[in-house]
């Protein structure tokens, strides 16, 4: 099929050559940069030094001058900042034109956004009217050593298998990826780089959508992509009220909850709570696994959390084989100690 597809009249007619630079789309909320904008930076970093380019990043908002000095500390070389009333909270038309501009007139290679809401929404829009490929929640991303290409690697058919995708004759190359997977990029203060103003304006009926108000739920818990402490429930904890318990450890550490996908299968919790191969992957400094037996669906979302506590009642539960603290009980006496003791 790839034959095919490069003999077609529209693909003799890109000059690849002319695509040059790895671009990660900089998603700010409220003034603050994504995590996963510095994940992907340094994913960037990588796939630049191999073949041998440089790292931009591209920031939309209404005050970017902070964010400009961060992402140059986190390793971009260059930030391209598009600055405008209009673009202080994401909104699809807007973003997807200023940026569409950019990429027309400053080409990438490659450009990673995250596969947050806003990066599965902004990704597509993107790659349609730039007229390439994306490849969707990318868990893995490399460079081929032969022709340079990117390989996109993302679970398929609900992560039963792992597909390799490349863009064959296509510019740029796009890819969201998944939150928490790839490794952060290492800051360093001071670093500066070059910024470059880019033109913005809209026309009045160019943007569809207003913004009337944000509201913002009250009591809300940390989201599971951001936390520094989950506190994740599975089967064992015997019935969704169970998750109170959890609830109550996660705010006393600032945290939030978790689960195994039997969790959300048994109709317990919604699934943006489960952790694993086909839910969210995590990373946060502790991971408390509480009545979860350790599927390797489920280790495949966590296990390079900085610390693993298992809590579970089977002393020969899978779990205790990647936890760097086990406590061998019933969650239902080992919480409210832990909790106790807080
Ligand atoms: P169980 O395996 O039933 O384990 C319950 C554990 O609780 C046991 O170890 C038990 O000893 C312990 N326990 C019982 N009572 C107590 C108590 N009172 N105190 C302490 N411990 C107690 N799973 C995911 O989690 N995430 C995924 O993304 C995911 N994706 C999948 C994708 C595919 C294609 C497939 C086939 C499966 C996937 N699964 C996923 C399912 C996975 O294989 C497991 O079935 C699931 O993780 C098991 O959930 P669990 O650990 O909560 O339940």
């Amino acid at each position: 099929p790839f034959d095919a597809i490069e003999k077609t009249e529209d693909n003799v007619k890109k000059d690849l050559s002319e695509y040059k630079g790895v671009w990660v789309f900089a998603e700010q909320r409220e003034g603050k940069l994504m995590p996963v904008v510095i994940e992907l930076l340094g994913e960037a970093k990588k796939l630049a030094a191999e073949i041998g380019t440089d790292v931009s990043a591209v920031l939309c908002g209404d005050e970017v001058g902070a964010l400009t000095h961060e992402l140059f500390a986190y390793g971009a070389d260059k930030v391209y900042q598009a600055v405008h009333p209009e673009l202080k909270n994401y909104r699809t038309d807007a973003y997807t034109k200023v940026i569409q501009e950019a990429i027309n007139q400053y080409k990438p290679e490659i450009i990673l956004l995250g596969a947050t809401h806003i990066g599965r929404d902004l990704g597509p829009c993107l790659a349609v009217r730039c007229d390439t490929g994306l490849t969707a929640d990318c868990t893995k991303l490399e460079i081929d050593p032969d022709d340079k290409k990117i390989r996109q690697t993302r679970p398929a058919f609900g992560g039963n298998l792992m597909a390799t995708i490349i863009c064959p004759n296509h510019r740029p190359q796009m890819s969201t990826v998944r939150p928490g997977v790839m490794d952060k990029a290492e800051y360093v203060a001071g670093r500066e780089g070059v910024a470059i103003r880019l033109n913005v304006s809209f026309d009045e009926d160019e943007i569809r959508t207003k913004i009337i108000k944000i509201v913002k739920e009250a009591g809300e818990l940390a989201s599971l992509t951001d936390a520094e402490f989950i506190v994740s429930g599975g089967m064992g904890l015997g019935n969704p009220e169970g998750f109170e318990l959890l609830k109550k450890l996660a705010e006393k550490l600032g945290g939030t909850i978790g689960s195994s996908r039997a969790c959300v299968d048994s109709g317990w919790i919604d699934h943006s709570y489960q952790v694993g191969q086909t839910g969210t992957t995590v990373k946060p400094k502790i991971y408390f696994a509480c009545g979860i037996s350790g599927a390797i669906q489920h280790l495949a979302g966590m296990q390079s959390s900085d610390y693993i506590i298992a809590i579970n009642k089977n002393e020969n539960a899978p779990i205790f084989e990647v936890a760097d603290y086990g406590i061998v009980g019933d969650l239902y006496e080992v919480i409210p100690a832990i909790l106790e003791q807080l």
